[in-house]
């Protein structure tokens, strides 16, 4: 990469920037995530963001969702809290966090949209991936917030984003995640076989360690839980968007190893990774 404004990014940085738990933390100094996702149609997409958030060391996670995806959460994760939404129950009713990942699977109608207004209106960081962009496509004013805010598309998310064809951005990803950050005032991470972070006033970063085997369903999920708790534990912005992307891609090199990976693989992995780094 010839560009000047784009800086290499590694181990010794992540872990730098690794917040450890030490003699003083408790459960609440650690961070309390927020995650909004999941719907009737995709549970899964709930399951596998709150993994992410859980393993990347949340102290707590907080899940709010539908009743679908709140029955698979609470089968697969006991250790976090639940809210079902609806009946009078809103997000109001999760009470404090220090972040929201709010997006993956949620789904893109008017409830989904009326969920995503009130999570976005907290006065807290939010990582806003995948439904939740789709969302802001037809609301940019989500994006719009006075807290931090990454966001976190694949390409074809990123031009809804921006209403550009897909072809334009993959031809020039650099540019477009600058402009996506410029325009919406965020922090945005841009996926694909390469994964790139750009923020206003920053260095470009792109992060190579990857693997093509995490081109699969639900990875992008455990990334959103992943960056939601660097958030909580007090991370900018630019360092939690830059060290979840290292510490995923790592995750799915380490859970492939040359062979066909399934998202929930690098939840398996991800104690591994963190291990190495600290
Ligand atoms: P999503 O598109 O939300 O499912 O997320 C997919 C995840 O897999 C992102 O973290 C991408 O960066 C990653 N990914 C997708 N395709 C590739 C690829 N060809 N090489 C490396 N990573 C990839
Ligand atoms: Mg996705």
């Amino acid at each position: 990469l010839d560009d000047p404004d784009v800086v290499a990014f590694g181990r010794a940085d992540v872990a730098a920037l690794l917040p450890l738990p030490d003699r003083e933390s408790d459960k609440y100094r650690r961070g309390v995530v927020g995650v909004m996702a999941g719907s009737h149609r995709y549970t899964g997409a709930a399951v596998l963001a709150v993994g992410g958030a859980l393993r990347a060391g949340a102290g707590l996670v907080k899940f709010a969702g539908q009743r679908e995806p709140v029955d698979q959460v609470r089968v697969h994760w006991p250790e976090a809290l639940i809210t079902e939404l609806g009946g009078g129950v809103s997000v109001h009713d999760v009470g404090r966090v220090n972040s929201w990942v709010i997006g993956p699977g949620m789904g893109v109608g008017d409830d989904s949209l009326e969920i995503a207004r009130e999570v976005l209106a907290a006065d807290v960081p939010a990582l806003v991936d995948a439904d939740g962009l789709t969302l802001a496509a037809r609301e940019p004013s989500l994006l719009r917030r006075e807290a931090p805010t990454v966001i976190t598309p694949h390409v074809g998310e990123m031009a809804r984003l921006l209403g550009v064809p897909r072809e334009h951005i993959e031809a020039a990803r650099l540019e477009h995640a600058r402009l996506a950050a410029e325009r919406f005032g965020v922090t945005v991470l841009l996926k694909g076989s390469t994964t790139v972070v750009a923020e206003e006033g920053r260095p470009t970063l792109v992060n190579t360690t990857g693997t093509p085997f995490l081109a699969t369903g639900g990875t992008g999920d455990v990334l959103a839980g992943l960056g939601g708790t660097l958030l909580a534990a007090g991370l900018s912005c630019y360092d939690a968007a830059s060290c979840a992307a290292y510490l995923h891609g790592l995750a799915g090199r380490v859970a492939s190893a040359g062979a066909p990976l399934v998202a929930g693989d690098l939840l398996t992995s991800l104690p591994e990774v963190f291990a190495s780094i600290g």
